[in-house]
């Protein structure tokens, strides 16, 4: 059916006719021929002819008329009706040559097209059958075909065919494309319907260009009232810790729209705790062929049953872990008291020695166990009061100094006299303690560690540089993962179980600061804990 659209301004839409331009209103199609009629006359005019009362003016006024017709009877007019209406407009052009003044025959081109346009092959013969009907026919009976009248007559219905002919061929390779569009379309739509991830596609405004089924559902949690199609609403959407309300500015498409690129945000979509669903999501940016921001496209994973899985299992470690450590507690303190007995028989407290070992070991596995669970909880684990890292260090250094010497390790210390800072000092123990344990473990007798502290860039800068076995590169990225342990720590038995590196980072990550490893396997180790000193202040009052 041809469009049933307006046109606009009646040139512009004549001109469009005249143009073949995407309209199919028969408007446009019937006003771009009369106009075409028009000029022809008017040139004719100009050139000194006088219409008079010939055919030219006969075809003017039938042009007229069809115009008036096809306004009145647009919004009716089948497909039919239109090609009814371009035959006749080639009946005008043959009127318009039956007299000496003689319109031109070329016309007849323009309602041609239009046949080929808008009916393909079979348009093409009707506008060929039409033109030699009703052109070349009148038009050989009324000059006879003498002189150049003959070639004139034949020529017009084959070159309005070859036009039309041409179109049509042009317009089924387009709908071929576009059928070929179409159904590329639809399996992509399928595609990403059957995905169980959630997906989104941004305009480079940051409007909502596609969402998938999976994703409908994600959104109906969050936005029961309705979303508006642009990044950045905010609605029922929460922090990974399930209590924060996500502002505008944290929401993932608004990063997304902002060109911000990022994998695992984790989300909380919903209000209701026993239907909400945890997201996981990555944005990736989409460039142009000059490499501008054109969008942004967003997947969304539920991650719900993970995450209350891993809940239950942190919840059952520490539970576990508080209530081995109680009775583990008074059997160390026990165990010590007996070790102290002066009545013990030396058989005896051999095998006490190894169960204070041992007890002492397990005690301390179930402290990073617990300390793990509470650092997950998150940074409010962290108590900070004012406190000297440097005596901190000074402290930590001397402490350790027994066990080194025992190991045949020499332990080097640099440091500034005192280097005040908020920090839980428990805890930052717990850090240099554990790096040092660490730089003892993994070295062998005769080397040396070197321990300094430094202010560098207005940051603490706390290093642990020893020259033991070392770290292979692909171990460097786990180190800091829970219960990684390097080949080379296995293989050579040295004791640990993984965690102490994950509860160091965790804490220096508490107290925004970042801890980095150097390593080269067979050479040594550097650890290197950067931490803000940005709270000096707090000792002044
Ligand atoms: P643990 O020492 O109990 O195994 P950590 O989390 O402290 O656990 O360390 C994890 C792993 O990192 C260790 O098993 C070891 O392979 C490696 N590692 C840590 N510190 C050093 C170091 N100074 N030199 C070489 N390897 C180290």
């Amino acid at each position: 059916m041809p469009g049933r659209g307006g046109t606009g301004r009646p040139w512009a839409g004549a001109l469009r006719g005249v143009l073949l331009a995407s309209t199919t209103d028969p408007r446009a199609i019937q006003g771009g021929f009369a106009l075409l009629v028009a000029v022809d006359v008017a040139l004719r005019l100009v050139g000194g002819v006088r219409v008079g009362l010939s055919a030219p003016a006969v075809a003017v006024l039938a042009v007229l008329v069809l115009l008036a017709v096809t306004l009145v009877a647009h919004g009716r007019m089948s497909m039919r009706a239109v090609e009814a209406l371009l035959v006749a407009d080639i009946a005008v052009v043959g009127i318009a040559r039956l007299s000496p003044e003689g319109g031109s025959g070329l016309l007849v081109v323009l309602p041609a097209l239009w046949l080929g346009r808008l009916l393909g092959r079979r348009g093409a013969a009707v506008a060929g059958v039409a033109t030699v009907a009703l052109v070349t026919v009148p038009g050989l009976a009324y000059t006879g075909a003498d002189g150049i009248f003959l070639s004139r007559s034949v020529i017009i219905p084959v070159v309005a065919t070859i036009a039309a002919l041409a179109i049509a061929g042009g317009m089924e390779q387009v709908g071929q494309a576009m059928e070929t569009v179409e159904h590329q379309r639809r399996v992509s739509e399928a595609t990403l319907d059957t995905v169980d991830v959630g997906l989104v596609l941004l305009d480079r405004d940051g409007k909502y260009v596609a969402i998938n089924r999976r994703h409908e559902d994600f959104m109906a949690l969050a936005y029961p009232g309705g979303h508006a199609g642009r990044a950045g609403q905010v609605g029922h959407v929460l922090d990974a810790d399930r209590s924060t309300l996500l502002p505008r500015e944290s929401m993932p498409t608004y990063r997304a729209a902002q060109g911000e690129e990022f994998d695992d945000c984790r989300i909380w979509a919903g209000d209701d705790p026993l239907t909400q669903r945890a997201l996981s999501v990555s944005a990736r940016s989409v460039r142009d062929e000059a490499g501008r921001f054109a969008g942004a496209a967003l997947a969304y994973k539920d991650v719900t049953d993970f995450m209350r899985a891993m809940e239950v299992k942190d919840e059952f470690v520490a539970s576990v872990s508080h209530e081995l450590r109680t009775p583990l507690t008074s059997i160390v303190g026990y165990v010590q008291m007996l070790r102290e007995d002066d009545g013990l028989g030396p058989r005896a407290a051999r095998q006490l020695e190894v169960v204070d070992r041992n007890a002492q070991r397990l005690l301390r596995l179930i402290t990073d166990l617990l300390d793990t669970a509470q650092i997950d909880a998150g940074p409010v684990g962290m108590a900070r009061t004012p406190c000297d890292l440097a005596g901190l260090l000074r402290d930590c250094v001397d402490a350790a100094r027994p066990a080194y010497r025992a190991a045949g390790i020499r332990l080097d210390l640099t440091a500034p006299p005192a280097l005040p800072m908020l920090l839980d000092r428990q805890r930052i123990e717990q850090v240099v303690d554990n790096l040092l344990t660490n730089a003892m473990k993994y070295s062998t007798s005769g080397t040396e560690v070197c321990v300094s502290l430094a202010v560098e860039d207005g940051r603490a800068e706390l290093t642990v540089a020893d020259q033991g076995i070392g770290i292979s590169a692909a171990d460097r990225d786990r180190l800091f993962t829970r219960f990684f342990r390097s080949r080379d720590a296995e293989d050579r038995s040295i004791q640990g179980v993984g965690l102490g590196l994950s509860i160091t980072r965790g804490i220096v990550e508490a107290h925004g600061g970042r801890i980095e490893v150097d390593s080269e396997l067979g050479v040594g180790s550097t650890f290197r804990v950067r931490l803000p000193i940005e709270v000096a202040g707090a000792f002044a009052g």
